[in-house]
């Protein structure tokens, strides 16, 4: 927004997220685990519980182990990158209110950046590595093997590690985009649909877009399955191009190679000087697209 990022707590913005949809009238039903979902005319839920849910639409938002992306997709083996992320949350010990920074070194990088006003730091840090780890928000390692892993790095990013006291591990494993979007009264988006490395911190903002955009075209569309195509044609370049650049990214960002190394920092460091602006503008197709603007030109009418 206005070349700005806006920093979220996870749990934040999905309390900003539940006021939202319950001032727009949603019932929000808690601690309930869908075992299934049956495409049809009247799609049904099953819950563990047993209870049954019928709707005119299902929309699978249920992440990395959808229970509706295997029912329309079948079973699909991801594949391990060989990179595992610790995330952390710490009060923020520095006068850092609002900016991301990014640590580069052979075969690891870290990212901080505050939330809360500034009040906490967030860190993600990543290795590669061979040993296989899960894909599971909530998997704990112990600090010390985190602050061991990036032991070389400078002072000040140790001085953080050194505060972490509950760190989480997740392994990073590629999938492929769903090749089936929807069916008849169901549909996917966000993780469930099309998961991502986190290199280009865009998995959530990619989930709130397929929102806005498979709700406008369902309320433009005469039927459910025109608006669900419509979704799937606006969406689809857009999330293959993000998918694969946040794939590329891991390979830059732990480039071991020497020289490599030095030119793909001296590149960036290049772009900011010869031409200032570029680097932000070489992301343009990423940050300069809208999906809120066409609504607001309509409503203006
Ligand atoms: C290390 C790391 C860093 C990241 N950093 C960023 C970042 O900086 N910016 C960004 O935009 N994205 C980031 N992401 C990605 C982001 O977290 C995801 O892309 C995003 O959470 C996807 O949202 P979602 O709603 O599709 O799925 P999720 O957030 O996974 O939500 C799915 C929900 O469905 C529920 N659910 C699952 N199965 C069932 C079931 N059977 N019954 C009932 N409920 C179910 C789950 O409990 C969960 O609440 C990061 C990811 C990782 C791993």
């Amino acid at each position: 927004a206005g070349g700005q990022y806006r920093l979220f707590h996870r749990a934040d913005l999905i309390d900003l997220l539940h006021w939202a949809a319950r001032r727009a009238g949603v019932r929000v039903l808690l601690l309930q685990k869908v075992r299934e979902v049956v495409p049809g005319p009247e799609p049904l839920v099953r819950l563990a519980s047993g209870a049954e849910l019928c709707a005119d639409l299902v929309v699978g938002a249920d992440g990395l182990h959808s229970v509706l992306r295997q029912a329309l997709n079948g079973d699909e083996e991801p594949f391990f990158t060989g990179q595992v992320a610790w995330r952390a949350v710490i009060d923020n010990p520095t006068e850092r209110r609002d900016d991301v920074t990014l640590h580069m070194a052979p075969h690891r990088h870290l990212v901080t950046y505050p939330l809360r006003q500034g009040r906490q730091l967030n860190i993600v840090a990543v290795q590669e590595r061979a040993a296989w780890v899960g894909e599971d928000w909530r998997q704990q390692d112990d600090p010390e093997a985190l602050r061991a892993a990036f032991a070389d790095f400078a002072p000040d990013v140790r001085a953080l590690l050194d505060r972490i006291e509950t760190v989480h591990l997740w392994g990073l494993f590629r999938h492929r985009i769903a090749p089936v979007w929807h069916r008849e009264g169901v549909a996917l988006l966000g993780d469930a649909l099309h998961p991502t490395l986190p290199f280009l911190a865009q998995g959530a903002n990619m989930a709130l877009e397929d929102g806005w955009v498979l709700a406008e075209a369902l309320g433009r569309a005469e039927a459910i399955e025109p608006g669900l195509a419509e979704y799937r044609a606006r969406r689809e370049a857009r999330v293959a191009r993000v998918v694969r650049a946040a794939s590329g990214n891991a390979r830059k960002y732990h480039l071991a190679f020497p020289p490599l190394r030095w030119a793909a920092r001296t590149g960036l460091r290049m772009a900011g000087r010869v031409a200032p602006g570029m680097m932000l503008r070489s992301f343009d197709w990423l940050y300069g697209v809208d999906v809120t603007e066409g609504s607001a030109a309509r409503s203006r009418k």
